[in-house]
This record gives structure tokens, sequence and C-alpha cells, in this order.
């Protein structure tokens, strides 16, 4: 994939978490994704296993929330997209906010839907690197 200089299309991974879908928010965070201008290519509700949840979140795997953060990505249904779109990782990524709502912007899925720094609402990749790795650990739902 070219990876020059200024705007490109590219793809990125969305995961519209459990708590969000559980609290009916998936229309109106994809009301906002497409309102920034990025289009949902993909779209696919499932039960995350456990053992997809290890290898998506294997970076957290030393840190004290890995078991807590597995155990929700499970919890029940999430939706799986592949977002596309000119510089859409990191447009995406400031469309989410931060990771602790309590400290996410006006404006952001997270401060408008996230319940805590463990629930909060959605992922998205954070780099072009990510973005391919996690594209392809999920590409078995499409
Ligand atoms: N997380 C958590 N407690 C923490 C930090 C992170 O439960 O103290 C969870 C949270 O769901 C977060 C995910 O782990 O979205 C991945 O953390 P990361 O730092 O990659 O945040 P993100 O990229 O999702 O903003
Ligand atoms: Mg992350």
């Amino acid at each position: 994939m070219d990876r020059g200089e200024g705007l490109m299309s590219e793809k990125t991974l969305c995961i519209i978490k459990p708590d969000a879908v559980k609290n009916n928010f998936v229309d109106q965070i994809n009301k906002m994704i497409e309102s920034k201008g990025l289009s949902i290519l993909k779209s696919k509700k499932t039960n995350i296993s456990s053992e997809i949840a290890k290898q998506f979140y294997a970076e957290h795997s030393e840190k004290p929330f890995f078991n807590e953060l597995v155990d929700f990505i499970t919890s029940g249904p999430a939706v799986v997209q592949i977002l596309e779109g000119d510089s859409c990782i990191t447009s995406y990524r400031s469309l989410m906010g931060a990771t602790n709502p309590e400290e996410a912007e006006e404006g952001t899925i997270r401060k408008k839907f996230a319940e805590s720094i463990s629930k909060n609402a959605v992922h998205g990749s954070d780099s072009p690197e990510s973005a391919d790795r996690e594209i392809e650990i999920m590409s078995a739902l499409f």
C-alpha cells in the first residue's frame, strides 16, 4: 500500500464494544463516523472469542487490566467494522476521544457514550501497522 505524502485513502479497524451495543448506540456512533466523511466498508455484529481477543490485545498482555479487558470485549455482541477514508486512522482516533471518557473532549464518541475507562464504547487502530494487523486478525469475519 502507498504510504506516501499527503492525504490518502486508508483503512482502520473499528470495534463498537459490548457496552455500546447493549445500550443501542451503534446507529448514533455510525452516524458520527459517516458525518466525519469516513466510509463503513464492512460491518459485522459478532461475539468475539476469547482466543481472538487475547491475540487482538496482545500488546496489553502484561498490563494489570488485561484479564478484565478480555472478559469485557467477549462479554456480549460487538460490532467489528473496517472504515475507509483519507487519513482515517488519525481522523477516527480523534473522533473517538481519549481512552478515559473523563478526559475525552466534547463531540467525541467516548465523551458521549463511554461509561468508564474500561467500558469505553469503541476501539480504533492507533497506527498503520496496528490497522493492518487488526484487520488481518478480524478478516475471517467478513
Ligand atoms: N483499558 C482499561 N484500563 C486502563 C487502560 C485501558 O480497561 O487503565 C482498556 C480500555 O478498554 C482501552 C483498552 O484497554 O480502550 C486498550 O487500551 P489503550 O491504551 O490501547 O487505549 P485505546 O487505544 O483504546 O484508547
Ligand atoms: Mg489502543
